[in-house]
């Protein structure tokens, strides 16, 4: 068996002795004669795994007793309804900074429930920075960003001072990839699938003052205040997923935590970006200022280059380095689970590319 280095944005590499834990694990998870699949979701061997998986968040993340953490269903994209219809309460209005296509997306769904301002934008150069003049309304219920624009490759460079408004964050893609103030955010949320484990569980860490603003017409299931109640077992949690999670966030853990493993991904961010600075052949379309450390967009002088080259990387077992269609060229993530060695190699491929491309 060999396995490639995937540098697909989501889903996305696993850290392999993580998945070489899972399969140990599979068939008998210790001693239970099942797998955590077949477990019930009430039993005391599943509870301690989830009870588990929080615990290590909340250390590596450092959050304080006034948050809760939830595991729940339907992707990033359930939250981007779920927000307005819990947050949304005085004056049904949201702030956003729009910087790419999931604040479009999130945009659109706040827009079903009520008022959305948009304070500031980057649409005007096609999401390639992250605008830093704005003005948040007095009367706005929160304020929506996006800290890492996985399809733009661009990163907030400092969290934005919304005083007594609540700040709410998607951070898909950057989640656990560098050391993070949670307090000062009201609410944060990821799907897994970038940084944390398998798609199919949600993180979200609320403030518990935001909980419970929801109206009386809202359905339990679409309540936080539901899943904070019954400790996201109010139905079947993706339990195996949530397993998962645990093994990474376990793996960060020992790796020394958070502030370890950001250190090695601005190792691997700089290797990338210092060759792209220094190449003729290849160039980045954002804006050095706000460049992602985890998600790196990069072009190739044509686009026959471009497929050629994302064809002969994949025979050098360099895989999903396509570009997303709206930015067209390469694409590299490079989350918490790609090795160094994964990006040392694929800068060795762009080096030996342009020499052979001249
Ligand atoms: C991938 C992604 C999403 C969508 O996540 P789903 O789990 O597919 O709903 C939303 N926001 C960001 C920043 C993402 O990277």
């Amino acid at each position: 068996m060999s396995r490639v280095y995937n540098f697909s944005a989501g889903p996305s590499m696993l850290p392999e002795p993580v998945l070489k834990k899972a399969a140990e694990e599979m068939l008998d998870y210790k001693g239970s004669g099942m797998s955590v699949m077949e477990m019930s979701h009430r039993s005391n061997v599943y509870m301690e795994i989830h009870e588990r998986a929080e615990a290590t968040l909340r250390k590596l993340m450092n959050i304080p007793e006034n948050y809760s953490v939830l595991f729940l269903q339907g992707g990033a994209s359930q939250q981007f309804a779920m927000i307005p219809m819990n947050l949304m309460d005085k004056n049904r209005k949201v702030d956003f900074i729009h910087t790419g296509a999931w604040t479009k997306k999130a945009i659109a769904e706040a827009k079903v429930i009520g008022t959305v301002n948009v304070v500031a934008s980057s649409e005007d150069k096609n999401f390639s920075y992250i605008p830093e003049d704005y003005q948040f309304s007095q009367d706005a219920d929160y304020v929506h960003i996006c800290t890492n624009n996985t399809i733009e490759g661009t990163l907030f460079p400092q969290i934005p001072d919304t005083g007594s408004i609540p700040l709410v964050a998607d951070m898909s893609s950057n989640i656990m990839s560098e050391e993070i103030d949670v307090t000062k955010f009201g609410l944060i949320f990821a799907g897994a699938q970038k940084n944390l484990g398998p798609a199919g569980v949600t993180v979200v860490i609320i403030r518990n003052d935001l909980i419970g603003k929801h109206s009386e017409q809202l359905p339990a299931i679409f309540r936080y205040a539901t899943h904070d109640k019954e400790k996201s077992l109010y139905n079947t949690p993706p339990c195996y997923n949530i397993y998962v999670a645990g093994l990474v966030f376990e793996w960060i853990d020992q790796l020394g935590g958070v502030k370890a493993i950001e250190a090695t991904n601005r190792e691997k961010a700089k290797l990338l970006y210092d060759f792209i600075d220094e190449s003729k052949l290849f160039s980045s379309p954002v804006d050095k200022r706000y460049r992602s450390l985890m998600n790196i967009p990069f072009l190739a002088t044509s686009d026959d280059l471009n497929k050629k080259f994302i064809a002969e990387a994949e025979k050098e077992g360099l895989f999903t380095l396509a570009g997303h269609r709206s930015v067209g060229g390469m694409r590299a993530s490079i989350y918490n689970a790609m090795p160094v060695e994964g990006v040392k190699k694929l800068v060795d491929f762009m080096k030996k590319f342009e020499m052979d491309n001249k």
